[in-house]
């Protein structure tokens, strides 16, 4: 499972609400993509949900619980932030296992999994590489395996894209999509690139000034766009 509930969500840093209310329901196994301008509150939102952060008022429900009440290793979230720091000195292997080797997992179980998704990546022929010697996208993959080794049920990704080149970036597009449709997992996918949102998305949250704009399928939102935000940010601009 992995069901998400934001109900009235909000965040102030001092004496500035940077998150005016937001209340959203994200479906187990769905592929939302939250955009907006750059400031707008995407990866305060993001921080919040993976716990990183508290919301100032309001709640977060994962799968009934609100998150509060659970420690932040039994949320069963995983975020991938735009830049992954990976260990240079560890081979892949040793990176995409650190997670299980924090847990202390028993060696057989530790291999297979790390195994797992390496296949999954298509990183099984790189395992005893270190990061320096791949390329960024294959570097960004070890960074999602990382993420994805622990088997969350909602994965929070923060522009996870935005520093590949625009080959690299198509690619990659494909690969999480796949990715997604595999592990069957709810994702939360922040980005300023509205191909990206218009492409792998379920559903787009179009974020203005820590309000929710719109919600809504992709054509959706391009065809009729509730206001001239999110006209000029996805919609079909006549
Ligand atoms: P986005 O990811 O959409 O670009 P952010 O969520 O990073 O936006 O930031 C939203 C607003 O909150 C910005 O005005 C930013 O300056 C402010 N902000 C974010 N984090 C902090 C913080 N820790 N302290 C003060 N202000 C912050
Ligand atoms: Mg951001």
């Amino acid at each position: 499972m992995g069901q998400l509930h934001l109900n009235k969500v909000t965040k102030s840093f001092g004496d500035i609400k940077v998150i005016k209310g937001v209340t959203l329901d994200i479906q187990d196994g769905e592929f939302v993509v939250f955009v907006g301008p750059s400031g707008c509150g995407k990866s305060t939102l993001l921080r919040i949900i993976a716990g990183l952060d508290d919301a100032t008022t309001g709640d977060i429900v994962i799968d009934g619980a609100k998150v509060n009440d659970l420690a932040p290793v039994n949320r069963g979230i995983a975020m991938v932030f735009q830049s992954y720091a990976l260990y240079p000195h560890m081979t892949v292997f040793e990176n995409i296992a650190f997670p299980l080797r924090v847990e202390k997992m028993p060696e057989a179980e530790l291999t297979a999994k790390v195994e797992a998704v390496a296949k999954v990546l298509q990183l099984d022929q790189r395992l005893q590489q270190k990061p320096g010697a791949l390329s960024g996208g294959q570097r960004q993959r070890v960074a999602i395996g990382r993420a994805i080794v622990r088997e969350p049920k909602i994965f929070l990704f923060d522009e996870p894209l935005s520093n590949l080149d625009a080959a690299l970036r198509a690619d990659m597009r494909i690969e999480l999509t796949k990715m997604h449709h595999d592990l069957a997992a709810t994702m939360i996918y922040v980005t300023h690139d509205q191909i990206e949102a218009m492409t792998m998305a379920d559903r787009i949250v179009v974020l203005n000034g820590g309000f929710v704009s719109q919600v809504g399928k992709p054509l959706e939102l391009y065809h009729k766009p509730q206001n001239k935000f999110v006209a000029g940010f996805i919609g079909n601009p006549k």
